[in-house]
């Protein structure tokens, strides 16, 4: 006869083992997303699996997943016979590209969701733009990536709010935020961001579309100007 008590143990244990492999694939994915962005791992460089290995001191999996998913934010390059690579820094003219087309969608998207916006909504950005200030974590290069973050779910979620899918399509296939972060590791992109980001909150709160449009545009059009001595 079964035992019921050890079929439960068994249960909890494989799921426990499960749980533990998850959190594992998901620190080792965000051990490397944080030195992509903070350029430890420098753009265009070589990425070796058995190096990775031996640094995170975890079997080839979690590695192969983590890349995996990188790839897939367009962080990391797979080429045949080759491997892993960084993905190259975005070259000037694709940085001018990415802006006139953020300049043209976003202040006009952010306009049509200010009218959208009720107070679950408006919560939601701000929990989005006040994760941003929180300085929590010792270890700056996963703030500044957990930065980066936080900062492609903000615009996100205003872009879901304005109801244009292709639009938000449109932006999210761009991974700009990665690119853009990775230009420069350095505190003033963040520190600025976050007043501009107030800006488009409260004309988001006062119903103020083309208030909001006006803060969109004056954030996007800094963010450009804080990075653009990255290709000097
Ligand atoms: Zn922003």
């Amino acid at each position: 006869m079964e035992n019921p008590d050890l079929t439960v143990e068994t249960e909890a244990r494989s799921s426990g083992r499960i749980q533990r492999a998850n959190s594992l694939a998901g620190d080792v994915y965000e051990a490397i997303f944080a030195q992509l962005m903070s350029l430890k791992i420098p753009p265009g460089s070589r990425i070796t699996v058995d190096n990775l290995v031996r640094e995170f001191d975890v079997s080839h999996t979690p590695i192969r997943e983590a890349l995996g998913r990188l790839e897939g934010e367009g962080l990391v390059v797979k080429t045949h016979l080759i491997g892993y690579r960084a993905a190259p820094q975005i070259t000037r003219r694709r940085f001018d590209e990415l802006y006139e087309l953020r300049l043209l969608l976003e202040p006009a998207a952010a306009a049509k969701a200010t009218a959208t916006l009720d107070e679950e909504r408006l919560t939601a950005l701000r929990e989005a733009a006040g994760v941003m200030a929180r300085r929590v974590g010792k270890d700056e290069r996963l703030r500044y990536s957990n930065f980066a973050r936080q900062d492609a779910i903000f615009h996100d979620k205003i872009m879901e709010f304005a109801q244009n899918e292709l639009i938000r399509e449109t932006l999210n296939h761009q991974h700009t935020h990665f690119h853009i972060f990775r230009l420069m590791y350095h505190s003033r992109v963040t520190e600025e961001a976050l007043d501009e980001h107030e800006a488009i909150l409260a004309a988001f709160a006062a119903g103020d579309a083309s208030g909001a449009a006006d803060a969109m545009r004056v954030h996007i059009e800094n963010s450009r100007d804080r990075l653009l001595p990255a290709f000097e």
